[in-house]
């Protein structure tokens, strides 16, 4: 007889871990299944030379602040039952600054950096950015922003268009999980996220998964690697369990799954949602020094390198419009970090780099890899003349081999679920395809959709 379960969750990422908490501080019996060998989907870490330790992904954690525990990293931190402080997150050490063709800003933990700097370059706006900033504390009609455009959102308040890019384009490079516009209520979420909240990292993220699957586990919770899920039963028009790779089955009362929208459906047999396109090539290049020994005075750095922003990836061989640079160890962590790693990245087509063939592909990393050291040598010249202990880039096939999103997505599908639903009852989606981008994103989804659809349905 196939075993059971109260829920199964697919993926043991930021979504499923924190979900899987939530529903077994509830007393439910609950299966984390992930098809790698290790958690936190992209968001992982692995091991290079003698034992140093990499963080795959990890540029920043948004929401540093958990003062408030009805939102963000305070609401995450209270429904996990894990106090704020063992993230062991740090603030950055430096700013962190967005650059278009038009001007700068600077940004921090400290909004006044960003508005200081607004005023600065774009005096005549300051004031539509103080109102900006404290419309987004309010409560939201969420429907109705998820209805609308993020231009739209910000064209209610802002008239200088170079403004508008300055402050969509952080945005859109944490969050933008579709080409041309993102809904205004997500724009918002990751704004205020990024912003108002502050950013910080952990020593490294090992740290962070390890602390909440200790916390799953100590809950009963149970965590099987090596487990992909195959195929989603249903009967009755209803979820009744899943089939692994290896043909075992194990039926649960529901089904969370951080697969994605589009993914998800396939395992059911249907066709739901739409793929995201969007995804990264990303150089990460291992010194010798601390960073900011090096020149690396910024934290992050994110570039539109176009004159006016649009978020879209580049077709072909066209090169990029953005690039994201981060300093892994311009935080102010309590011990030194002993690894100096310096990302840098670029959105790219993922339904490009899956067509080519392995001669190819191979040629385009070189190439595209070779660029990104170059934009590095632009700027902070020097930089890649001390010994650099190592490089090496991810492209989407990366991204697909650990997260098994289609097509590389890096913030999921195009199409969202913002309520958790899929049309199969019983199966629900978390994560980046329940609009729960980014780390903290991911985590809050698997909390709110664990409430709202297991715990406490229909409230
Ligand atoms: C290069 C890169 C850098 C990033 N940097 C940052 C950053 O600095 N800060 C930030 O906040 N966010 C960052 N993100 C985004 C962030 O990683 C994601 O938004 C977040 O991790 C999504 O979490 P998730 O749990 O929804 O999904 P995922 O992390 O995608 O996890 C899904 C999990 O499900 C598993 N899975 C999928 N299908 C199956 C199956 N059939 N059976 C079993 N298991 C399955 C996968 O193996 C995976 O482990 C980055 C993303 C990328 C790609």
């Amino acid at each position: 007889m196939a075993e059971r379960y109260d829920t199964i969750i697919i993926g043991a990422g930021f979504a499923g871990l924190s979900a899987g908490i939530r529903l077994a501080q509830f007393q439910k019996r609950v299966l984390i299944l992930e098809s790698h060998v290790l958690p936190g989907g992209l968001n992982s870490y692995y091991f290079r030379g003698k034992g140093q330790l990499y963080n795959s992904g990890l540029h920043t954690v948004t929401n540093f602040n958990a003062r408030n525990r009805r939102w963000g990293f305070g609401l995450i931190c209270r429904n996990l039952g894990i106090d704020a402080r063992d993230f062991r997150l740090a603030p950055p050490k430096h700013p962190s600054a967005l650059q278009t063709p038009a001007g700068e800003l600077l940004f921090g933990n400290d909004l006044e950096i960003l508005r200081g700097s607004v005023r600065d370059k774009f005096p005549a706006e300051i004031g539509a950015f103080d109102r900006f900033c404290e419309d987004l504390k309010k409560p939201q009609d969420a429907p109705t922003l998820q209805r609308a455009g993020s231009r739209e959102l910000l064209g209610e308040y802002f008239n200088d268009p170079h403004l508008i890019d300055l402050l969509e384009m952080p945005v859109y490079i944490y969050g933008g999980y579709r080409e041309g516009q993102i809904d205004a209520a997500t724009f918002g979420t990751v704004f205020r996220s990024i912003f108002l909240e502050g950013c910080g990292s952990p020593p490294d993220i090992k740290h962070v998964l390890d602390l909440l699957i200790a916390r799953f586990k100590s809950l009963g919770g149970e965590l099987k690697f090596r487990r992909r899920v195959a195929r989603i039963l249903s009967e009755d028009g209803r979820f009744r369990g899943v089939e692994l790779a290896d043909g075992t089955q194990i039926e649960a009362g529901a089904c969370l799954s951080s697969a994605g929208l589009a993914e998800t459906g396939l395992l059911a047999g249907e066709t739901w949602g739409r793929s995201g396109d969007l995804s990264v090539f990303e150089t990460v290049v291992a010194m010798n020094r601390p960073l900011d020994q090096l020149g690396v005075d910024r934290t992050l750095l994110m570039v539109s390198l176009e004159p006016e922003f649009h978020w879209r990836a580049p077709e072909g061989r066209q090169e990029y419009f953005h690039l994201t640079l981060a300093a892994s160890d311009n935080y102010a962590f309590a011990e030194a970090p002993s690894v100096h790693h310096l990302k840098i990245g670029c959105f790219q087509s993922g339904t490009h780099w899956l067509g080519l063939d392995a001669e190819t592909y191979q040629h385009e990393k070189n190439r595209l890899e070779e660029k990104m050291l170059g934009e590095l040598t632009a700027r902070f010249p020097g930089l890649l003349d001390e010994p650099a202990a190592h490089h090496e880039s991810l492209t989407p096939k990366t991204v697909v081999h650990y997260t098994s999103h289609l097509n590389g997505g890096i913030y999921g599908g195009s199409v969202k679920s913002f309520d958790g639903g899929t049309p199969l009852p019983g199966l629900f989606v978390i994560g980046n395809d329940q609009a729960g981008i980014g780390i903290m994103g991911a985590l809050t989804s698997g909390v709110i959709v664990a409430n709202y659809k297991i715990i406490l349905p229909g409230q």
